[in-house]
């Protein structure tokens, strides 16, 4: 299948042929027809498969045949979780603009808001933003989303996990109207709050999932290592650099400190490292992002302000010095690298305070992972077993009591997630989802 037989505009084939793209990923043969049909959708499919141009092409063909329904107000908004993704996605709506008359803007925290405002007094036909900035600017009343056609939640459930909602369901509101379009992607879109917030924004939207979320990634080589304590993953770490060859890492740490420490002592190793987190301040954190894609570090530290969405070229390797928080983040996480068909390697480091995290991570992939050792640096340190409660003693006595939670803890599922999305979805199945009506729901983040 080629593009052409999607049904784009010519405008559009012209562009995606300048840049020599040249077949449809699955996911944008899939999701392309129907959002051209202008039907909402709820769309996934693994990391690094294409969504962008999924969704942003549909959005401007939608434009390009159509009359805007209002003159000043934009036709198109897309949202993203955090400010280094929604100027990614600039960057590739902006060239998907190439050689057409459409002005487009990106709205991000940490940015002047007043030179936003000026940009949006221009009337931008199309704004990439985040969330929480873009709110602030219908509060202002620097735009109105009336005559808005094309809504886009990119990374939806991320958007969620880092408690914007309320800032979504504002955006929803200020452009209620019948014929806007809600288009929502991810890779990992089972969270049960996702179906909550599709059935409120969304009308009938189809489901489209090419692959299932915790499906093996072809591309992209996992590796586990057990760690004793902080000292032994630092040996690990540095050994895994040494033998890898890597072109660019990025190294996601649990917290903001970690980055920065880590990121001083691979620099006294001369490994040429920066560290990004989201406590500095705009400028820098362009400065940093801009440094690393350009390859002037190859080693970037960060958190996981920067585990979604980036597209950087050269990174065949990500590292989890520390496992993620939330498990949806290590699907992500890993998926910096095999991107586009290339291959990638992943290597997570697992001490006694990641054995939760990777257990269920382990759960969610379905997968028994096994652990690699390195010569030299085997450690102690085994995993920890769930402990059963002594049958012997049936007394309800404190250790039994104890040693019952603590089973019960190590056994626990991960958070709510919607079994019921990837049911009976055949890989690259299509199904309809009627709508459910729900009350609004107060968020609890
Ligand atoms: P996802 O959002 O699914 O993680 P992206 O939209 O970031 O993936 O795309 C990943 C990479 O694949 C990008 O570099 C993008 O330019 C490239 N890409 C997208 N569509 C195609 C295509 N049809 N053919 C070749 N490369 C593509
Ligand atoms: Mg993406």
């Amino acid at each position: 299948m080629q593009f052409k037989d999607l049904g784009l505009d010519n405008r559009l084939l012209k562009t995606l042929n300048h840049f020599d793209f040249k077949k449809p990923t699955t996911i944008q043969q899939q999701a392309i027809p129907v959002a051209i049909a202008g039907k909402d959708l709820l769309a996934s499919s693994k990391t690094g498969s294409g969504k962008t141009l999924a969704f942003v092409l549909p959005m401007l063909h939608k434009s390009l045949k159509s009359k805007a329904f209002s003159a000043k107000d934009p036709r198109g908004l897309i949202l993203a979780p955090t400010r280094e993704l929604a100027k990614q996605v600039y960057g590739e709506l902006r060239t998907m603009l190439g050689g057409l008359s459409y002005d487009a803007t990106l709205i991000v925290g940490g940015e002047n808001f007043n030179d936003q405002v000026k940009a949006l007094r221009r009337y931008p036909k199309f704004i990439v933003a985040t969330p929480g900035r873009l709110a602030d600017h219908l509060e202002h009343r620097s735009l109105y989303l009336d005559g808005l056609e094309t809504l886009v939640l990119d990374e939806a459930d991320r958007m969620l996990d880092l408690g914007f909602a309320p800032e979504l369901r504002r955006i929803h509101n200020a452009a209620k109207h019948r014929r806007r379009q809600t288009l929502m992607f991810s890779a990992t879109l089972d969270h049960a709050e996702v179906n909550d917030i599709a059935s409120e924004m969304q009308n009938e939207p189809k489901r489209i999932a090419v692959g299932v979320s915790n499906q093996e990634h072809k591309d992209i080589t996992q590796k586990f290592y057990l760690c004793d304590h902080l000292d032994h993953k630092e040996a690990i770490l540095l050994r895994v650099l040494e033998e890898a060859e890597y072109r660019q890492v990025i190294i996601f740490t649990a917290t903001r400190d970690d980055t920065e420490r880590l990121t001083a002592k691979l620099n006294e190793l001369k490994l040429k490292a920066v560290a990004l987190s989201g406590n500095l301040n705009q400028t820098q954190r362009n400065t940093i992002m801009s440094q690393f894609e350009r390859a002037v570090f190859k080693i970037l530290v960060t958190t996981d302000v920067a585990s979604r969405g980036l597209d950087i070229a050269n990174v065949t390797h990500v590292i989890n010095f520390d496992m993620p928080k939330h498990t949806e983040e290590y699907v992500h996480r890993v998926g910096r690298t095999g991107r586009a068909g290339n291959k990638g390697d992943a290597v997570s480091l697992v001490g006694p305070k990641d054995w939760d995290s990777f257990k269920r991570v382990e759960t969610y992939l379905q997968q028994d992972l096994a652990f690699s050792e390195l010569e030299g640096l085997k450690g102690k340190f085994k995993g920890i077993k769930p402990r059963k409660p002594d049958m012997r003693n049936k007394n309800n006595d404190y250790r039994n009591k104890k040693a019952k939670t603590q089973a019960k803890k190590v056994a626990k599922k991960p958070a709510k997630r919607d079994k019921g999305f990837y049911q009976n979805v055949a890989v690259g199945d299509s199904v309809f989802i009627p709508k459910k009506k729900v009350a609004p729901k107060v968020d609890d983040e």
